[in-house]
């Protein structure tokens, strides 16, 4: 039995891939293969449910301090385009969102590391945007903020993580991962953290009682064999400390990046990464197709190749279209709905913790 049987076998069976045989199957290039593999991982998982949540993004501000050349949406405080939130805007539009939006369910909110704003800034957002929307879930921060935010206060890693939590913080979204090897950040982000303290920080907020999501940047500097290291990596994590909710995989747009020369990964490469992470992370319930960046077709065709999360409404999102995406910024339910049904599964409305709110059928399940 070749490498590629041997993995379809302990795929089918429910087996863990060894990292030589994740490789062979990426390296095999049969994508209905890997589509039918992924598939049958996520219908064993979550059967024909595909979730969405009703959610708002924020974006405090694009001012930092680090300068990733991967990066579209940071900038110095002296550009134009530089905007910072303050508390008494933040609670505008949490309000507004609430009053607009009676289903929302999750306030989303990751920023740049700005220079000033001190530590105080975010715990005092936190506690009013909690105090504005008590019922919302407030899933904030990466891994690279919390770094940031040690720097500047000079508390431990878990300290931060301790205060936010004790002001309100409910859960991180885990971006900033990109990929998971310093010799690929140094060149991509070398000015924000590391893999340990990226680790650190998911380790911490998971033995802490707050969960994370687990992100993976693809498709601009790194190996397949990185992409792969990435996932195993991830999977690690979550033998260890069962945290991770989701899995979520973005492409790299490099338009207006310091890497505007790479030319964008195709769909042929999306759908890959999507059913690949399906498949080796036995260990997440969830794997996300985040329709923002993979546009709307793509994320749908991704329900075919195991994902079944398209994350959110949104309804504003600043950093991914800096960086040229084209997708609009907001999607009604009806819409995921639609795009949901269209492919025989039932879209589940759901909370952060994926407990379903509504189906598609129109059963409403916690009303
Ligand atoms: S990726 Fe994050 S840390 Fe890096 S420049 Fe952009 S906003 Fe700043």
């Amino acid at each position: 039995m070749n490498l590629i049987e041997k993995a379809v076998k302990k795929v089918n069976s429910g087996e863990r891939l060894h990292f030589a045989e994740a490789l062979a199957l990426y390296q095999d290039n049969d994508i209905l293969k890997l589509a039918s593999l992924a598939r049958s991982v996520k219908e064993r998982k979550s059967g024909k449910h595909v979730y969405y949540n009703v959610n708002r993004h924020i974006n405090l501000t694009n001012i930092c301090v680090s300068g990733c050349p991967l990066c579209a949406f940071g900038c110095k405080a002296e550009e134009e385009r530089a905007y910072v939130m303050d508390k008494a805007e933040v609670i505008r539009i949490v309000s507004q969102t609430v009053k607009d939006t009676p289903d929302l369910s999750e306030i989303h909110m990751v920023s740049a590391l700005h220079p000033d704003k001190p530590f105080p800034y975010y715990l005092e957002i936190v506690a009013a945007v909690k105090a504005a929307a008590p019922q919302v879930h407030l899933k904030a921060f990466t891994p690279v903020e919390i770094v940031h935010f040690s720097n500047i206060s000079k508390l431990s890693i878990k300290l931060v993580l301790e205060q936010l939590k004790a002001a309100g913080l409910d859960s991180l979204p885990g971006g900033g991962a990109e990929i998971l090897d310093d010799s690929v950040r140094k060149v991509i982000c070398p000015n924000k953290a590391t893999t340990a303290e990226w680790i650190e920080v998911i380790t911490t907020a998971h033995s802490l009682g707050l969960p994370t999501n687990a992100t993976m940047l693809y498709g601009h500097i790194e190996t397949i064999e990185q992409r792969i290291q990435h996932l195993i990596t991830l999977r690690e994590i979550q033998d260890q400390t069962g945290g991770f909710q989701a899995f979520v995989a973005f492409p790299f747009h490099p338009a207006n990046t310091g890497l505007a020369e790479l030319e964008r990964v195709a769909s042929w490469e999306d759908l890959k990464m999507i059913a690949l992470a399906r498949i080796i992370l036995d260990n997440f319930d969830h794997v996300k197709a985040f329709w923002m960046m993979l546009t709307l077709p793509i994320a749908q065709l991704a329900l075919g190749f195991g994902a079944d999360d398209l994350d959110g409404t949104v309804v504003e999102e600043r950093i991914i279209h800096a960086a040229g995406a084209t997708t609009k910024t907001g999607i009604t339910k009806k819409e995921i709905i639609h795009f949901v049904e269209e492919t025989g599964y039932l879209a589940v409305e759901r909370d952060t913790f994926y407990h379903p709110l509504k189906i598609s059928s129109g059963v409403k399940i916690n009303e």
